[in-house]
């Protein structure tokens, strides 16, 4: 069994803040500066390339970073490497732009960004300076906006490099990117199949054990079905609707964040558990119409599994999943089965069992049959 090796990992953690009032009028106007800043850069190196067809490179422009402080005393609140960074992100965004150029694509040119256009700011060398987490977490001491309250709902790890302030709607948030070292567990032999389910289970595995969303997060979404009811019955261009509409957005959001939270969660506790988890390739899984409807989310987990195995040196298999539903798991006799029933009871060896646990220990049955097509060196004890 090879294992593969794996190198330093960039990570995200993504905590909501807190702020009081006047720290929630600081990160604006921090951001309204910065976003002022962005579109001065912008405006001057298009006028450079309209004129001369020359750039005006990153680093001039950030020599003149001082100059604006001097000049501005509104800009002297806010952390010099956060200016910076904006000036890195015009930057970013020309080069984006002159590369499409080059390869004959239809290139945008680099745009201004409009209030609500523009949503963070960055502090690149976090580790260091601008920012510091307080009281074990519960805080974070922000450059030029003070200590603000934090939910650290799960522990930050590795050398921290960078942090963003995020704007979500009417909500912060403060993104910590990371350097992780690669941290293999130990070798573990045990290997697990897991079905994607339909509702109100996520996934159901070979053991039996049947995952269902959690119903915080049911909620929420029952809660959304609400609001966009009730977007769709206001009038047209009246306040109320533009209520309704952020209500939506908010939900949305809330959805997304928990969302995430739940696939990483329940990924760590796979990845954790099992040296080996198998699952249906999504690529190869045709004619799903009746389960298709979670696509997107399954994928999005299967992306966060496979990215969680991979760090801690453990492996994650995609199978084709034909028949996987109809097959008996004991005796392999096949039958086609209505979707809506639930149970899988075989005619030719008695064999009694909730179907979708049939059709995950199907699926892991199927990686040790099938030959490593899926790019991934493989064997199961
Ligand atoms: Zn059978």
């Amino acid at each position: 069994m090879t294992r593969i090796e794996p190198t330093t990992h960039k990570k995200a953690f993504k905590y909501r803040l807190y702020p009081t009032p006047p720290q929630r009028r600081d990160l604006e106007r921090t951001l309204s500066l910065c976003r002022q800043l962005y579109n001065a850069a912008l405006q001057e190196r298009r006028e450079a390339y309209k004129k001369a067809g020359q750039a005006v490179g990153f680093y001039e422009q950030k020599r003149h970073l001082p100059q604006v402080r001097a000049e501005l005393p509104e800009y002297k609140g806010v952390h010099s490497q956060v200016l910076q960074n904006v000036i890195e992100r015009v930057d970013l965004a020309f080069k984006g732009f002159f590369r499409r150029v080059k390869a004959g694509q239809k290139a945008g040119y680099p745009r201004f960004k409009g209030q609500g256009r523009y949503d963070s700011f960055t502090f690149p060398q976090a580790g260091t300076t601008g920012v510091k987490l307080q009281e074990r977490g519960k805080r974070v001491l922000i450059h030029g906006v003070g200590s603000v309250k934090l939910k650290l709902h799960r522990p930050l790890e590795g050398r921290l490099k960078t942090a963003t302030l995020k704007r979500e709607g009417d909500d912060w948030y403060i993104v910590f990117v990371c350097e992780t070292e690669p941290n293999p567990l130990p070798e573990n032999r045990a290997a697990i199949g897991i079905d994607l389910g339909t509702n109100p289970h996520f996934l159901i595995t070979s053991e039996g054990e049947l995952v269902e969303a959690p119903r915080y997060f049911q909620k929420a979404q029952a809660k959304l079905a609400t609001a966009q009811r009730d977007l769709a019955r206001k009038k047209r261009g009246s306040r109320r609707r533009k209520q309704a509409r952020r209500r939506v957005a908010k939900l949305h959001r809330k959805i997304a964040n928990q969302r995430k939270d739940f696939h990483h969660k329940l990924a760590r506790r796979l990845v954790n558990r099992y040296g080996t988890v198998v699952h249906e390739d999504l690529g190869l899984a045709r004619s799903r119409t009746a389960k298709g409807v979670q696509d997107a989310g399954w994928a999005a987990f299967l992306q966060t599994l496979a990215y969680k195995a991979e760090e801690a040196g453990r492996r994650v298999v995609g199978v084709d999943p034909k028949h996987t539903s109809q097959d008996c798991p004991v005796c392999g006799h096949r039958e086609r089965r209505p979707l809506w029933v639930r149970e899988y009871t075989c005619p030719q060896c008695d064999t009694r069992q909730h179907r979708d646990v049939a059709a995950a220990t199907n699926i892991l049955a199927r990686a040790r049959t099938e030959p490593a097509g899926m790019g991934t060196a493989w064997a199961v004890p």
